[in-house]
């Protein structure tokens, strides 16, 4: 992929720390910032919405895309596969937008690889309790599935360090905030400035 002016974001937390509610929240409120919608083999929840949440596809669909080199990155998350459209995400970020993938930590360090401009945030819950609740309340899953989520949660959590920023998620008007920051500061580095402002520099500079 070319240099370009758009920033992506990689996004990962454990499941249930509110990533994707901050996500919504973050591109309700701030322009020129979308959400890449991943292609996934897990059963549709009820209320998601294919093509809006995911794109729901079958094994065979994903390994099709896959032998097509259709992903960006690609995992197994808790026996399902993800992946993310390397067409879609790329014209995004040519034509200016920012773009954030909500990925899990074997996606970002796919990304990292391919893009290491590209700057990443882990999202941690205040505890683990609340963790648990979160998860409950949000009643999409069953006891089951909400178990391996636990269980895995630490093993995700333990990945933090690999990421540029870490946002606790209590409050969440809070973290929302710190997460607007981010995004924000990250649109005036040195290099995306100076593709923006080229003309400007010229001037400036003569
Ligand atoms: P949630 O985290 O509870 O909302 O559960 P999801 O089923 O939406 O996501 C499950 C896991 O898959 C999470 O760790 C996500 O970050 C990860 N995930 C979602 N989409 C992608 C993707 O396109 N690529 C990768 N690598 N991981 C993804
Ligand atoms: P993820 O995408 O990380 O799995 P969600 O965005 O689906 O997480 O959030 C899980 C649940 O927790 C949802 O029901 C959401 O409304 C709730 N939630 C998110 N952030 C907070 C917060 N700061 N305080 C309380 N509840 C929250
Ligand atoms: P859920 O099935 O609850 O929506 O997501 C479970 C996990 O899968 C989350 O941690 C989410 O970040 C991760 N995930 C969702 N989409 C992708 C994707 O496209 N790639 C990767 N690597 N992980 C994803």
């Amino acid at each position: 992929m070319n240099k370009s002016i758009g920033t992506l974001f990689i996004i990962s937390a454990p499941s249930g720390a509110g990533k994707t509610s901050l996500v919504k929240a973050l591109i309700e409120t701030t322009g020129d910032v979308c959400v890449s919608v991943s292609h996934t083999t897990r059963p549709q929840r009820p209320g998601e919405q294919d093509g809006v949440n995911y794109h729901f596809v079958s094994v065979e669909q994903f390994q099709q895309m896959l032998n097509q080199s259709a992903f960006l990155e690609s995992a197994n998350v808790f026996g399902n596969y993800y992946g993310t459209s390397q067409q879609w995400v790329e014209q995004q970020l040519t034509n200016g937008i920012d773009v954030i993938l909500e990925i899990d930590w074997q996606g970002a360090q796919q990304v990292r690889e391919l893009l290491p401009d590209a700057m990443s945030i882990f999202i941690l819950p205040p505890s683990k309790a609340a963790l648990q609740d979160r998860l409950e309340k949000r009643g999409q899953d069953d006891d089951g599935v909400i178990n391996k989520r636990m269980a895995a949660a630490v093993d995700e959590m333990t990945h933090h360090v690999e990421y540029d920023y870490l946002v606790v998620n209590d409050d969440f008007d809070q973290a929302l905030q710190q997460l607007q920051a981010i995004v924000i500061a990250s649109r005036q580095q040195l290099t995306k400035q100076q593709m923006r402002h080229q003309q400007l520099l010229t001037e400036l500079l003569s």
